[in-house]
C-alpha cells in the first residue's frame, strides 16, 4: 500500500480530527516524518508495520488519547514524554507559564513546581528564563521519572530537583521564590462526565481535585507562606469558574492577587504575592 493510500485507509477508522491523528500514527509506526510523506510516498509497508497500525489505530478508536500512543506532545513549543502515570500537558497550561516568565523577566528565581506531571510547567519555565531554578514536586514515582526524563530533553537537568511527596501530607523544605501549580481541580463528581479520553485514561490522582474542586488550592495557599521568600509569587492554573473561590482563598495570606483568562476568554490563573 503506498503511504497516502494508508493515511486513508488509517483516517476511515477514526473519527475526530481523523486525517491529522492517521498522519501521526503512520509517521509514529514507520519511522518516518511529514517530508517522509514525498520522499518515501511509494515504500512498501510490511506486514509487520501493517498489524502495529491497525493496533494502533485500534487503540486510538478505542479513545485511547492520540498523545499516550505516540508517548509524546508539544507544550511551550518543547518536546516532552508523556504516559498514563502523567496528565497530558494543555495548551491552556501555556497561559501559566506566560504569566510566570512576565512576573520573572529573566531574573534569578528559585521555583517550585507542585504537581509535576511531565514537567511541563517547571521545565517551561527553566528553559525560557536561563537563570531559574526548578524543584518539581509530585506524588507519583513515575510522574517524577517522567519529569526527569523531560528535563533531560529540554537541556535543564542542571537546573532542577526533584521531590516526591504527597503535598495534602508535608510541606517541602526550602525557600522559594515562586511557587507553581497546575493542581488536580476537577469536582470528583464531574469526573465521570468527562470524555473517555480523559476519565479513562488519564490518572485520575492529576484530575480529582476533591468534592468541591478546591482541595489543593486550600493546602497549598495555607502552606505557601512557610515556604515563599519574602514578597514571592504563589500562581496557580485554575478551572474556568474557580477564579473568584480561589481568589477568596488567596486573600488571607496573600496581596495583588490576580485573576488572568486565556486564549478562550476563561479565567484560567489566579496569582498573588505573599506578605
Ligand atoms: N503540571 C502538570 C501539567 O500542567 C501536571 C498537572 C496535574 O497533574 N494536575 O500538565
Amino acid at each position: 500500500m503506498v503511504i497516502d493510500a494508508l493515511v486513508r485507509y488509517v483516517a476511515s477508522k477514526l473519527k475526530d480530527n481523523a486525517r491529522f491523528e492517521a498522519e501521526q500514527i503512520v509517521m509514529h509506526v514507520l519511522g518516518i516524518d511529514r517530508t517522509g510523506f514525498i520522499t518515501d510516498s511509494s515504500r512498501a509497508v510490511t506486514d509487520d508495520e501493517m498489524r502495529i497500525i491497525n493496533e494502533t489505530a485500534a487503540r486510538r478508536a478505542g479513545g485511547e488519547p492520540l498523545q499516550y500512543i505516540l508517548g509524546e506532545t508539544e507544550f511551550m513549543s518543547l518536546p516532552f514524554k508523556v504516559n498514563r502515570s502523567t496528565l497530558i500537558p494543555r495548551s491552556d497550561t501555556e497561559t501559566l507559564v506566560e504569566h510566570v516568565l512576565e512576573h520573572m523577566n529573566g531574573k534569578s528565581c528559585e521555583i517550585l513546581d507542585i504537581g509535576a506531571g511531565t514537567g511541563c510547567v517547571g521545565i517551561s519555565l527553566a528553559h525560557y528564563n536561563k537563570n531559574a531554578r526548578v524543584t518539581e514536586l509530585d506524588i507519583s514515582f513515575d510522574a517524577i521519572n517522567t519529569a526527569r526524563e523531560n528535563a533531560g530533553i529540554n537541556g535543564v537537568l542542571g537546573r532542577t530537583k526533584f521531590i516526591k511527596a504527597d503535598i495534602l501530607n508535608k510541606i517541602p523544605d526550602g525557600a522559594y521564590d515562586i511557587i507553581v501549580s497546575n493542581p488536580p481541580y476537577i469536582e470528583t463528581a464531574v469526573i465521570g462526565t468527562l470524555q473517555t479520553e480523559v476519565k479513562d485514561y488519564e490518572p485520575l490522582s492529576a484530575l480529582d481535585g476533591g468534592e468541591d474542586g478546591l482541595t489543593f488550592y486550600r493546602r497549598i495557599t495555607e502552606i505557601a507562606p512557610k515556604m515563599l521568600k519574602k514578597g514571592g509569587l504563589l500562581a496557580f492554573e485554575i478551572g474556568y469558574n474557580q477564579g473568584e473561590n480561589v481568589k477568596k482563598l488567596m486573600e488571607k495570606n496573600f496581596k495583588d492577587i490576580r485573576i488572568i483568562k486565556d486564549l478562550c476568554g476563561n479565567d484560567r490563573v489566579v496569582s498573588g504575592r505573599g506578605a
